[in-house]
């Protein structure tokens, strides 16, 4: 446990600014598109919670690979994706389903 807290300092930021810059616009409108779709945080839903939808995750980053694609997202409300991502820790590839 005590020596995880260094190893989340070195992989989880690299990312290479020129996909940020090409991301951002077009992630925003991914995402409203998903958060349209599914208005609903989908781990609450799973939960018998309903709750709004305040995040768009992605079940597998950008920086391992992970795509915009509809199948790599998952819409969450904020504690549920403070929660998530609390759990994906330095692996980066946490996936609740
Ligand atoms: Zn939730």
């Amino acid at each position: 446990m005590a020596g995880s807290a260094s190893k989340i300092r070195g992989t989880s930021y690299q990312r290479d600014p020129k996909i940020n810059r090409r991301h951002g616009r077009q992630w925003r409108k991914i995402r409203a598109r998903y958060v349209a779709l599914h208005p609903v945080c989908e781990q609450c839903q799973k939960e018998g919670r309903l709750t709004p939808t305040q995040e768009v995750h992605r079940v597998l980053p950008l920086s391992l690979g992970g795509s915009h694609d509809f199948t790599n997202l998952v819409a969450l409300f904020k504690p549920c994706h403070s929660r998530i991502s609390a759990l994906d820790g330095d692996r980066g590839t946490y996936c609740y389903r």
